[in-house]
């Protein structure tokens, strides 16, 4: 045929509308994507059968104009339908592939010349055992001959939304395609259920409740996906064809609930975003409510609510991740961007669901690839978010270790100066005792002392002479006493008045004091110009001696009155005596006083010695 002709040939064709061209499969055709060459026919009430279909004139079909076949959620039964042929030496049957897991019903039939050639009965619906191919996916093998034409009829019904991505296959590549698949789905099962355990056994050791909402909010997402492309049923549950529709949304329901818990948890959003919580928590109970829902209520319904519900999460989500960042949370940083991630992933699904985009490996694989970042991303998150607290522990720790630190210190310094404080005190106590203690002395010394001419006064001269004698009793020695009394002394402050007659007494003081040598001899004023001399260990011959040089040193000293000397004299009384008992001074005193007397009734500047008997007479 000349290209015109054949070109004019497609035209008509085209325009009629019908007596689509054949799938001409040759044998280098790997994969051949079954799309344009569809035609369908929508069975609102489900009732129509093969026969009827068929019966049906060709203007009953309409043209699929879209890469997937895709019609949302509704409960017809779709007929779809393909002519093909293979070429010489293609090799095995073709497999035709519906990639789509999820469908209800899903039927084939391969028609030669309006007879049917193989027939296929497969859906999730049916237990995973009844599939001629044990596959995830809905495969069926087309025995053809080479040249022969064809007619693939296809029939599918489902609660799900309704897509049916047709494609036909070299049994070998198909075989290599689908490993490539599986590893990759392997791939991100194994990470996720690693990321799932390692996150485990974190919670299991620091009893952290957001690791525990963590790993629950990743398994829900795994299952879900699982669920989703058809794993789980041919894996977990290949009998449990009711549970098969309902997993579907308890999982992702209860992806939802665990998610919003973590983030609220997370995030702190009591706390800090209390204005929030009401919707989180709309959420949370919708989420239950669904998932409960699931069990009673049918699939097409529950599913657009969990869908909706979904997507308020993912919304709600980033917007709590954001608000906390911007409140300058770090670790909602990372949370905001990981959730940026899944949210991708998750309104690129809805929009496959509900045909704004359309069904191909980004777009099934999108919430795969957004989750896989997202969860890396949490953990991560999550790890910071612990490492942020252990930190500010660690920093409150710091702080009260350097404030009981302080606070030690301080005491110590308290203690410091409470200890200066009392050795100061000390200090200050022994600095006025020792001032007290020689006042004190000064004070004896004053009180034991004569003003006028520094002797010792007649106190003290009672007190030693009490001594004294008990002491000379003891061993039975001798003591004597001698008593001085300046002669005419009246007449002298009369002639040169009383001042000089204080110098006078305190001249004879003087002298008295270089007479007695001895240490232990003492001189005394007694009172008035008479003066008294104590010599212990003496006897009356020894104190006469020195009676007589005191009285001879008096008489020599030369006293100026204006220029001129005045002769000063003095009588002494000697008595002298072994005390017998130890208070008899009062006795040795007396008979001294009367031996003055007697000195100054024989007239004045001698010395008269009371005799030993008159001396002990008194005792
Ligand atoms: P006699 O030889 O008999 O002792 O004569 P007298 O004048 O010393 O007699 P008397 O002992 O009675 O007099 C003591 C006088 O000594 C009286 C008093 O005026 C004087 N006198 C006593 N104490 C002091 C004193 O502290 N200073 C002065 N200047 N005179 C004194
Ligand atoms: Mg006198
Ligand atoms: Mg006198």
């Amino acid at each position: 045929m000349k290209w015109w002709l054949r070109s004019c040939v497609v035209l008509l064709c085209v325009c009629a509308g019908f007596a689509r061209a054949a799938i001409e499969l040759a044998a280098t055709d790997a994969e051949h994507p079954v799309h344009r060459e569809l035609t369908f026919l929508r069975d609102d009430s489900a009732t129509l059968g093969l026969g009827q279909v068929l019966a049906l004139p060709r203007a009953h079909w309409q043209q699929n104009d879209a890469d997937v076949f895709s019609r949302g959620y509704n409960g017809a039964a779709w007929w779809l339908r393909f002519d093909v042929r293979v070429a010489p030496g293609y090799p095995e049957a073709p497999l035709l592939e519906v990639a789509y897991p999820v469908l209800d019903e899903v039927e084939v039939w391969l028609l030669a010349d309006g007879r049917q050639q193989a027939h296929f009965r497969m859906g999730d619906k049916l237990p995973f055992a009844s599939r001629s191919i044990a596959h995830r996916y809905f495969l069926a093998p087309l025995q053809m001959q080479p040249g022969q034409d064809y007619t693939v009829l296809l029939r599918v019904r489902t609660s799900s939304s309704v897509q049916v991505p047709v494609k036909l296959w070299q049994k070998g590549a198909y075989i290599a395609h689908d490993q490539m698949r599986l590893v990759s789905q392997g791939i991100y099962f194994g990470a996720m259920l690693a990321m799932v355990l390692y996150n485990f056994f974190v919670f299991l050791l620091i009893r952290e409740r957001n690791y525990a909402y963590y790993v629950l909010y990743v398994l829900s997402m795994l299952f879900f996906l699982a669920s989703l492309n058809g794993l789980a049923f041919q894996f977990l549950w290949p009998e449990a064809t009711d549970w098969n529709d309902q997993a579907i949304i308890v999982t992702l329901s209860g992806t939802v609930l665990f998610g919003v818990l973590f983030t609220s948890r997370f995030l702190q959003a009591p706390r800090h975003l209390p204005r929030v919580m009401p919707a989180m928590r709309a959420l949370m109970a919708a989420s239950v409510l669904i998932m409960v829902l699931a069990f009673f209520l049918s699939y097409a319904l529950l599913i657009r609510l969990a869908i909706v519900v979904a997507a308020g999460a993912c919304a709600a989500g980033l917007v709590v991740g954001v608000l906390r960042w911007r409140q300058g949370d770090v670790s909602a940083r990372y949370y905001a961007i990981a959730w940026s991630a899944m949210l991708m992933g998750g309104i690129i699904l809805a929009l496959n669901k509900f045909q704004v985009l359309p069904q191909n490996l980004v777009t099934e694989n999108a919430t795969q690839l957004g989750s896989i970042l997202e969860v890396l991303l949490l953990s991560f998150a999550l790890a910071e978010r612990i490492n942020q607290e252990k930190r500010l522990r660690f920093e409150a720790q710091q702080e009260a270790l350097q404030s009981e630190r302080r606070a030690r210190l301080a005491q110590a310094e308290v203690l410091d100066t409470q200890r200066r404080a009392n050795e100061e005190l000390e200090q200050h106590v022994q600095a006025r005792t020792r001032e007290l203690e020689i006042a004190n002395l000064c004070l004896a010394e004053l009180s034991a002392t004569d003003q006028l001419t520094g002797l010792r006064n007649r106190r003290f001269l009672d007190d030693l002479l009490r001594e004294e004698f008990v002491r000379c009793y003891r061993y039975r020695h001798s003591i004597a006493v001698l008593l001085l009394d300046i002669d005419h002394f009246k007449h002298f402050n009369d002639s040169h008045g009383h001042l000089v007659g204080d110098d006078c007494l305190r001249y004879v003081a003087r002298t008295l004091k270089t007479s007695v040598r001895s240490e232990v001899d003492r001189v005394a004023r007694f009172g008035g110009e008479e003066f008294c001399v104590v010599l212990p260990e003496t006897d009356a011959e020894g104190a006469r001696v020195v009676a007589e040089r005191i009285r001879t040193d008096i008489e020599a000293m030369v006293f100026l009155v204006e220029g001129r000397a005045v002769p000063v004299s003095v009588s002494v009384g000697v008595a002298a005596l072994v005390p017998v008992n130890a208070g008899g001074y009062d006795a040795l005193l007396a008979a001294t006083d009367r031996a003055l007397y007697a000195a100054k009734a024989a007239g004045r500047n001698r010395v008269v010695v009371a005799s030993e008997g008159e001396a002990v007479a008194g005792q």
